[in-house]
């Protein structure tokens, strides 16, 4: 197992320190989020986002606005905490409800208050290895395989997926680490042969167990980024290890990742646990990039 959840845990105990000096000198960090609509899983996630910042002492606060605001709506409360000094890191919630119109949306947010590093300001500093503020969830599986001593400099990294938020910005941080990186997608052919030569393989596709043990080189480091709900039983039955079914009867449903975990654990050298591997560690960098960015104000 590689333990998302002891990393993230390291990494908001390592930003005590700066957040009590900034809150010494009067400049406690400030993270201001913006919920649109009532998606569920946006406000658990935005419930766990909340909870780490009043943890570290982090200020937080949160804008709602109704499912049928309009992008002026949305684009009205950005620029409010463009403007507010004590707020460092802006945190869109996504998905916008559909209406909104996202991307003007999100360019509109402060470069520097970018904690989502979404901005194409910040994206394009990523492409030069200039980096700013970057992605959270790629940022953290970065810190992850760093802080467990996983190679990455001259080996082969495979990243399943292309997304904006996960996948481009995974394969570039990769290959500033000096990986030989080949990024996959649903047109890719032949995806298993192309997968097996990963040494590292960062999988973030939104398909439940999608890669198994056919998927993966003997010895391989499996990174699973993938968040799925599966609510059916049968799915459930070949998904979960056998520790885990009592969940899925008590709960009705359980969360599991792109990677066949009972087949892929059996293969890998290292795998993340879905839930508690990735998950933790986009929080904890979340909480970093708005003390950066409260540290650089400063
Ligand atoms: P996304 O925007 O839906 O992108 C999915 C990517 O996977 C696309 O590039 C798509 O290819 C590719 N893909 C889909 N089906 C495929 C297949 N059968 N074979 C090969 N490639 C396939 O998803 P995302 O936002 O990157 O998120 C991916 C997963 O990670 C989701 O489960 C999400 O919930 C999870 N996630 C977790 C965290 C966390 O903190 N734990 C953070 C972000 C995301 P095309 O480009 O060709 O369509």
């Amino acid at each position: 197992m590689l333990d998302g959840a002891a990393t993230a845990r390291a990494i908001r105990e390592g930003l005590r320190e700066p957040i009590a000096a900034l809150a010494g000198a009067g400049r406690r960090p400030g993270l201001g989020v913006l919920l649109v609509g009532d998606d569920p899983a946006s406000a658990v996630y935005v419930r766990s986002k909340t909870r780490a910042c009043e943890d570290l002492g982090i200020h937080h606060e949160t804008a709602r606005l109704p499912a049928d605001a309009t992008t002026a709506d949305v684009a009205a409360r950005v620029e409010e905490y463009n403007r507010r000094p004590e707020i460092h890191g802006i945190l869109v919630q996504l998905p916008l409800p559909a209406p909104v119109d996202a991307p003007r949306v999100l360019d509109l947010v402060d470069p520097a208050k970018d904690v989502d590093g979404f901005h194409p300001d910040n994206v394009g500093r990523l492409v030069q290895k200039r980096p700013r503020m970057v992605a959270c969830t790629p940022a953290g599986i970065m810190e992850l395989l760093a802080r467990n001593d996983v190679p990455v400099a001259g080996k082969r990294a495979v990243v399943l997926g292309r997304s904006d938020i996960v996948g481009k910005p995974m394969a570039l941080l990769l290959l500033h680490a000096d990986a030989t990186v080949t990024v996959c997608h649903s047109r890719t052919r032949d995806l298993a042969s192309v997968t097996r030569e990963a040494d590292v393989l960062v999988a973030a596709i939104g398909r439940a167990g999608f890669v198994r043990a056919e998927h993966v080189k003997p010895g391989a480091v499996v990174v699973d980024v993938g968040m799925n709900r599966v609510d059916d039983a049968a799915a459930a039955a070949d998904l979960l290890p056998p520790e885990r079914r009592a969940e899925f009867e008590r709960k009705g449903y359980a969360l599991v990742g792109d990677v066949h975990a009972p087949s892929v654990g059996a293969v890998a050298s290292a795998l993340t646990p879905v839930p508690g591997g990735v998950g933790p560690l986009t929080i904890a960098m979340l909480m970093s990039n708005t003390v950066k960015a409260a540290g650089r104000r400063a």
